[in-house]
């Protein structure tokens, strides 16, 4: 158990699993579990589990043993099942032969990871407006370039930061972009595919977090031209507690082990010094791993995978249609946003309401109409006390509320659930 073998090289690779079968993403339908009376539109922060995830532990929960540490039966399914996964992860992600995907905990886990992996003397960039997750990891020399007003404004501005930088610097200094896909607090989405052409052209790598972005839209390393992905299998209709980052394998295999221990260790002498670590994703991975998250989210990927992504899009934005032009037509509520309110976004709204605290209008939501949405400012500190001020701005209102609210969606949202939240927040 000391090194990882690759499944398809193992004699008993082509047993079929009895939890896996032919089409079993295509045949199962996309929907989600949840509780009657219960409207859920927070699906930014956690969205509900997929029943294909819930089929996948259940199914799975009988065979349950070791994984990359038994010889019986059931431990060698457990290890082809979580390599299985794996394997989903990186076709959804459009991971390139030489990738390495990681399981992590989640996307800040993954981002914390990439910070550990990161070559001395590298200079990370980021925005100003990213989650926290993609802010604090990073190296406190990080470069925080300021909030753009534009898709376009923030491409010009990293070709711009990124040229100062290659002047001041070693041409050979590592540089890491690390950018956001789709913003958890206004959806709106980023330039990524320009965003990695600047990046490239200067010599840096870039990060994609896909927390956002990937459960509502394909993620696509190789065609965006990323570098590396980090994503959250709990906003991915997956259980929580499993994230993956996807990416390039040499920083990863040249990084000490994020986490020390049985698994990421190749062989072990008596002396302290001897250690030689495993390459590949089990350097980061030591310690028994978390099978059932795997799974769920593997099957999940599969079936996303295998879905018409077009047509779960354009229902999607439909409803988001439906919620901003409602939110629009109701007097003392204002949008957040970054961009110009015609750029594109995935399922999430941000707004405040003229006079009323958002904790106390979210409060209400929830007790008296059983319609459960976010309020704070949403791991985003800066950039969500900004984007409040402006919309008070815009407005002309004296005392904005200090927290906003924030409605998202996703598989499983319907026409009834956004318009029973405009008729509460309308107090019809
Ligand atoms: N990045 C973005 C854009 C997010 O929205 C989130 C969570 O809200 C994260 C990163 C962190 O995700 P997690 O809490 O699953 O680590």
């Amino acid at each position: 158990n000391t090194t990882l073998t690759p499944v398809t090289t193992l004699p008993w690779a082509a047993e079929p699993l009895p939890w896996t079968g032919p089409g079993r993403p295509a045949t199962r339908p996309l929907d989600v579990l949840g509780v009657p009376g219960q409207i859920n539109l927070d699906y930014a922060a956690t969205a509900p589990c997929a029943s294909v995830a819930a089929d996948a532990v259940t199914e799975l929960l009988p065979w349950y043993a070791s994984v990359h540490r038994g010889a019986g039966q059931l431990s060698r399914r457990c290890t082809l099942a979580y390599e299985r996964a794996r394997e989903e992860v990186a076709d959804f992600l459009g991971a390139r032969a030489d990738d390495h995907v990681i399981f992590t905990r989640n996307t800040t886990d993954a981002l914390n990871l990439l910070a550990h992996a990161l070559p001395a003397a590298s200079t990370v960039v980021t925005f100003a407006s990213e989650h926290h997750a993609n802010l604090l990891p990073w190296p406190s020399a990080a470069v925080r370039l300021p909030v753009p007003a534009s898709p376009g404004a923030a491409v010009r501005a990293l070709d711009a930061a990124l040229r100062e930088l290659r002047r001041g610097t070693d041409p050979g200094r590592p540089v890491l972009v690390a950018v956001t896909g789709a913003g958890n607090v206004t959806g709106e989405r980023w330039p990524v595919a320009a965003l990695a052409r600047v990046a490239h052209r200067h010599g840096a790598r870039i990060a994609l977090d896909a927390a956002q972005l990937a459960p509502h839209a394909p993620v696509d390393i190789a065609a965006l031209g990323v570098d590396y992905v980090a994503v959250s299998g709990h906003k991915l209709y997956a259980p929580f507690g499993t994230g993956v980052l996807v990416g390039r394998g040499d920083w990863l295999d040249a990084a000490p082990p994020y986490l020390s221990g049985g698994g990421a260790s190749a062989y072990v002498g008596p002396a302290t010094h001897q250690v030689r670590w495993a390459t590949g994703p089990a350097r980061h991975e030591a310690g028994t791993p978390n099978l059932l998250g795997a799974v769920a989210l593997g099957a999940v990927c599969a079936a996303l995978g295998a879905a018409d992504r077009a047509a779960l899009h354009d229902d999607e934005q439909a409803l988001l249609a439906r919620l901003r032009a409602g939110l629009a037509a109701l007097p003392g509520v204002e949008e957040l946003r970054l961009f110009d309110a015609a750029e594109p976004r995935v399922g999430i709204v941000s707004f405040v309401v003229a006079g009323r605290e958002s904790a106390t209008v979210a409060a209400e939501l929830a007790t008296a109409h059983g319609i459960g949405v976010r309020d704070g400012l949403f791991c985003a500190h800066p950039l969500t006390r900004r984007l409040i001020a402006e919309a008070a701005a815009r407005r002309g209102w004296r005392n904005p509320p200090a927290t906003a609210l924030r409605a998202s969606i996703g598989l499983g949202s319907t026409v009834e659930h956004v318009d029973r939240l405009l008729t509460a927040l309308a107090g019809r």
